[in-house]
C-alpha cells in the first residue's frame, strides 16, 4: 500500500495546501472569495491535514505501546478558537503568516472568521480545555470526552443596560476542526422497565427492556500538543435518532408525527445548559448526563476489548482483569457521575461479572473533582424521575447504598444521624440521590482544586466521608495553560520574557523566575510598561467599538490603571461588592473634584444564567452606573466603567493581557478556586482578592506586598455569620449608607427607586449572604493602597514582574503531572 508522504511545514507547502483545499474541498477560485470564512475554512484543512498526520502516529503509538489510558469525562469544555493555539502549539505560526501574506491575506483576519466552541459556562469547562493542552503537551495517552451541543453558551447582548441572551448556532456554517465518524455509533436506552428472572443456571438476572433507543455518534477534535508531537483526541457525542420504524404511527399514517419523535431524540444533545455554579433539575439535562456516560462508556470498553479480550484468548477467558490497570476515569465534577452505575450495569447484566468483582473494577478505575461547596450546585436527582428515566441504574444505585451503609453501620455502630446524612439518598418530601455521595462512594480519589477548597471539603462538606476514607481525599490546586494564556494570548509580552529568559517557560513555567533579578531594572521596566500600553490601547479600541455599536460613546485613558472584573455573574463572586466602590470613588470625586485622584477603568464582563434575577439586575446596575459616571464632566477620563458585552474565551485574551488590577473578591469559602486570577497574574496583573479559593496559594507564591489581600477570612466568614446582622455596617459607616442610599433611591436609574431596590434590599433586608458589608470598609481601604501604589511605576511594574516570575505552580502542566503520578498511575507515552 501507499503511504502518504509527509506533508512539508515550509510556506510554500503551506500555500499550495491552503489552494488546494480551496479548490477541490470548497470548490472557490481565490479571485471570486469576497468573505473571509472561505480562506479561513481552507487554512484549517491545511493545518489540519498536518495535525493528522502526528495524531495517527500518535494513536498507533499509544496501542504498541500498550498504555495506560486516561478519561477525562466532562459535560463542558470551553475551547474557545483553535487556529491561534494549534498554529503555535504544531510551530506553524511563523510560516503560516509569511504563506498568507504572500497571497495577500492577514492571519489575523481570517483568525477572526472562527467561531468560539463555547461548549462551556466558565471555570470548569476552561479548566477541561486547559487540561487537555497540558495533557498532550505532555504526551499523556489521554481522551477528553464530551457532548456536542448544537448550542453552545448564549451570546449576551446589552439593549437598555440589560442582558439579553441570543442562541449561540455555532455549528451553523460547518466546523471544519472537527471530524465526524459516523461509524462509531453507539446505542443508549432510556425508560422501559427491569425484566428480573432466574436464568438457566440458577442465576439472578435483570434485563432492562422496552427501552426508548437514541443513538450517539462521535465527533473528533484534534488536540495537538505543544511541539506537535503528540495529537490526542476530544471526542464530542451527538445525539441522533435509531432508525427503526414506528409501525404503530405507521398503521395510523401519521408520517409526521414519527418524524417529529426523531426530533425529540436528537434534543439531547441539542443545548449547554447556562447555569455556573446553580443547577436546574431538568429530565432533559438528566438525560443528557447519562446519553454522555453510556457512550463514552461503550467506547472506553470498545477500545479496551480489542486489546485484551484478545490477550487472555488462550486462557478461553474473556476477563475485565486489567480493566482498571489500562483505563482512568476522571470525572469532572458529579455531572458524569452516572458512568459509575453504568459501568456496574455492563459489567454485571451485559458480561457478566459478579458484584464484588464488578465493583472492585469500577472504583479502581473512577475518580471524583469537586468543583464546589455551594449547596445550590449539589447535584440531586429526585428519585423518581430516575425511576422514569433509568429504572436499572436507580436499582444499581440502591444496591451501591445499601452495601455502603452497611459498611457505614459497621464502622460507626448506633450512629443513625451520620448514617442518613451519609446515605446516597436523601430522605424528606422527595427522595433524591445525592451525586457528589455517589460520586465519592464509587471513585478511588476525591480531590479540591485549591488548598482551602480541600480543607473545606475534609472538615465541612464531605466530613463524614473523610473521617470514613481519609486516604481517598487529596488537593490539586487548579492551573492554566501557559501556551494560550500567555504564548498566544500575549505575544508581546512572551516575546520581551523569552529575550531575556529563553523559551524554557513555555514547557516548564518556573523557568519564569529569571525574570526575578530584572524585576527592579529600569530599562526592563520600561519595555515591560511599553508592551502593557500597546495590549491596553489595543483593548481600548475594542470596548469603544463595542459600545459605538450600542449607541454609546466612551472614550478609554490607557494611561488610567485598567482595574477588571471578568468572570459569571453571581452573588457569591461579589461584582456587587466592586459597584460599592465605584460609586464610593464616584463620591470622592464629585465631592473633591480639584483632589489629585488616581485615573481607573473598571472593566466588568461576565454572563449571568438566564434565570438568575439578581445576578442580571447586577449587570442593569453596573450599565447604569456606568451611565451616571462616564457621562459625568466632572469625573472626566478619571473614572470610566465598562461592561464589555458576550465574556468569552476569545475576549478573556484581549482582556487578561491589557489588565493591570485583578478583582478576586469572592466571599472566603465559595470561590473553589478560580482559574481567571492566574490568568490575570500570569500576564501581569497584580490581585485585589480575599483569602479565598488560590488566591491563598497566589499569595504564597508572589509573596503579601505582590498582592492585595482584604477582608474576613473563610474562618471569620464562619464566625461573623453566627450573628451577622448588616445593618450594623449601614448604620455605622457613612460612606456605605451614602453608597446603598444612592442605589436605593434612584440616582441611577433616573429618579425611579424601584428598579435598583431588590438589590438594596437582599443587603439590609435579605441578610446580605455573601457579607458584602462586612468586607466593604476593608475593601475599600485596600482600593486606596492600590490607587496609590500606582502613581509610582517603578513599584507597581516591579510587583507586576515579580507576579509573572513566580507563576510557575499555576501551569496546568503542574496540576496534570499530579492527577497522572498520584490519581491515574499513568505515564507519557513518546510519540517518535
Ligand atoms: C478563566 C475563565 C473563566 C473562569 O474565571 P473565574 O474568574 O475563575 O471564575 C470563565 N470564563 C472564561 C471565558 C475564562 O477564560
Amino acid at each position: 500500500m501507499r503511504v502518504p508522504l509527509p506533508l512539508g511545514n515550509d510556506a510554500l507547502a503551506l500555500q499550495e495546501s491552503f489552494i488546494d483545499h480551496l479548490q477541490y474541498t470548497l470548490a472557490e477560485l481565490p479571485k471570486h472569495i469576497d468573505s473571509e470564512w472561505e480562506p479561513y475554512v481552507a487554512l484549517v484543512l491545511a493545518v489540519r491535514d498536518r495535525m493528522i498526520e502526528r495524531w495517527i502516529k500518535t494513536q498507533d503509538a499509544y496501542y504498541e505501546q500498550d498504555a495506560k489510558r486516561v478519561y477525562y469525562m466532562s459535560l463542558e469544555f470551553l475551547m474557545g478558537r483553535t487556529m491561534g493555539n494549534s498554529l503555535v502549539n504544531m510551530g506553524l505560526l511563523d510560516q503560516t503568516t509569511k504563506a498568507l501574506h504572500q497571497l495577500g491575506y492577514k492571519l489575523e483576519e481570517l483568525r477572526d472568521a472562527e467561531w468560539d466552541a463555547g461548549l462551556g459556562n466558565g471555570g470548569l469547562g476552561r479548566l477541561a480545555a486547559c487540561f487537555l493542552d497540558s495533557m498532550a503537551t505532555m504526551g499523556y495517552p489521554s481522551y477528553g470526552y464530551g457532548i456536542r451541543y448544537d448550542y453552545g453558551i448564549f451570546h449576551q447582548r446589552i439593549v437598555n443596560g440589560q442582558q439579553v441572551e441570543t442562541p449561540d448556532a455555532w455549528l451553523r456554517y460547518g466546523n471544519p476542526w472537527e471530524i465526524a465518524r459516523s461509524g462509531d455509533k453507539f446505542t443508549v436506552n432510556f425508560n422501559g422497565r427491569v425484566n428480573t428472572y432466574v436464568d438457566g443456571n440458577g442465576k439472578l438476572t435483570n434485563e432492562w427492556v422496552d427501552t426508548r433507543a437514541v443513538l450517539a455518534t462521535p465527533y473528533d477534535t484534534p488536540i495537538p500538543g505543544f511541539g506537535g508531537k503528540t495529537v490526542n483526541t476530544l471526542r464530542l457525542w451527538s445525539a441522533k435518532a435509531v432508525n427503526d420504524f414506528n409501525f404503530e404511527d405507521f398503521n395510523e399514517g401519521d408520517y409526521v408525527r414519527s418524524v417529529e419523535k426523531r426530533a425529540q431524540s436528537e434534543s439531547i444533545s441539542r443545548v449547554l445548559y447556562p447555569n455556573d455554579n446553580t443547577l436546574r433539575g431538568k429530565e432533559l439535562r438528566l438525560a443528557q448526563e447519562y446519553f454522555f456516560c453510556a457512550a463514552t462508556l461503550q467506547d472506553v470498553i470498545r477500545r479496551y476489548k480489542k486489546r485484551y479480550h484478545m490477550y487472555d484468548e488462550p486462557r478461553g477467558l474473556k476477563t475485565f482483569d486489567r480493566f482498571a490497570e489500562k483505563t482512568a476515569i476522571q470525572l469532572n465534577d458529579t455531572h458524569p457521575a452516572l458512568a459509575i452505575p453504568e459501568l456496574m450495569r455492563i459489567l454485571i447484566d451485559l458480561e457478566g461479572l459478579g458484584w464484588e468483582e464488578a465493583w472492585d473494577i469500577t472504583t479502581n478505575t473512577f475518580a471524583y473533582t469537586n468543583h464546589t461547596v455551594m449547596p445550590e450546585a449539589l447535584e440531586r436527582w429526585p428519585v423518581a424521575m430516575m425511576a422514569y428515566l433509568l429504572p436499572r441504574h436507580l436499582q444499581i444505585i440502591l444496591e451501591i447504598n445499601s452495601r455502603f451503609l452497611a459498611l457505614v453501620r459497621e464502622r460507626f455502630p448506633g450512629d443513625d444521624a451520620r448514617l442518613s446524612r451519609m446515605s446516597i439518598i436523601e430522605e424528606g418530601s422527595e427522595q433524591r440521590v445525592r451525586m457528589a455521595t455517589l460520586a465519592m462512594v464509587g471513585s478511588h480519589s476525591v480531590n479540591g482544586v485549591a488548598a482551602l477548597h480541600t480543607d473545606i471539603l475534609k472538615a465541612e462538606l464531605f466530613r463524614d466521608f473523610y473521617e470514613m476514607w481519609p486516604d481517598k481525599f487529596s488537593n490539586k490546586t487548579n492551573g492554566v495553560t501557559q501556551r494560550r494564556w500567555l504564548l498566544k494570548c500575549n505575544p508581546g509580552l512572551a516575546n520581551l520574557i523569552s529575550g531575556v529568559a529563553g523559551r524554557g517557560w513555555i514547557t516548564d513555567l518556573f523557568e519564569l523566575r529569571k525574570l526575578e533579578p530584572l524585576a527592579e531594572d529600569p530599562a526592563f521596566q520600561e519595555k515591560w510598561r511599553a508592551v502593557k500600553r500597546v495590549n491596553k490601547l489595543l483593548l481600548a479600541r475594542l470596548i469603544q467599538s463595542k459600545y459605538r455599536k450600542q449607541g454609546k460613546q466612551i472614550t478609554l485613558n490607557p494611561d488610567s490603571l485598567f482595574d477588571c472584573q471578568v468572570k459569571r455573574m453571581h452573588e457569591y463572586k461579589r461584582q456587587l461588592l466592586n459597584v460599592l466602590h465605584v460609586i464610593t470613588l464616584y463620591n470622592q470625586i464629585k465631592d473633591n473634584p480639584n483632589a489629585d485622584h488616581t485615573p481607573r477603568t473598571v472593566i466588568f464582563g461576565g454572563k449571568a444564567a438566564p434565570g438568575y434575577y439578581t445576578a442580571k439586575l447586577i449587570i442593569r446596575l453596573i450599565n447604569a452606573v456606568g451611565d451616571v459616571v462616564n457621562n459625568d464632566p466632572v469625573v472626566g477620563d478619571r473614572l470610566k466603567v465598562a461592561f464589555m458585552p458576550d465574556y468569552r474565551v476569545s475576549l478573556a485574551e484581549v482582556i487578561f493581557p491589557a489588565s493591570d488590577l485583578s478583582e478576586q473578591i469572592s466571599t472566603a469559602g465559595t470561590e473553589a478556586s478560580g482559574t481567571g486570577n492566574m490568568k490575570f497574574a500570569l500576564n501581569g496583573a497584580l490581585t485585589i482578592g480575599t483569602m479565598d479559593g488560590a488566591n491563598i496559594e497566589i499569595r504564597e507564591e508572589v509573596g503579601d506586598d505582590n498582592i492585595f489581600i482584604f477582608g474576613l477570612t473563610a474562618e471569620q466568614v464562619n464566625e461573623v455569620k453566627q450573628h451577622y446582622n448588616p445593618w450594623d455596617y449601614y448604620n455605622s459607616n457613612g460612606q456605605l449608607k451614602r453608597v446603598l442610599d444612592m442605589i436605593g433611591s434612584g440616582y441611577f436609574s433616573g429618579g425611579d427607586a424601584t428598579v435598583f431596590a431588590p438589590i438594596v434590599d437582599s443587603l439590609l433586608y435579605g441578610g446580605d449572604r455573601y457579607l458584602l458589608l462586612a468586607d466593604y470598609a476593608s475593601y475599600i481601604e485596600c482600593q486606596q493602597r492600590v490607587s496609590q501604589m500606582y502613581r509610582d511605576p517603578h513599584e507597581w511594574t516591579k510587583r507586576s514582574i515579580l507576579n509573572v516570575a513566580r507563576m510557575g505552580k499555576f501551569s496546568s502542566d503542574r496540576v496534570i503531572k499530579q492527577y497522572a503520578e498520584e490519581i491515574w498511575n499513568a505515564v507519557p507515552v513518546d510519540v517518535r
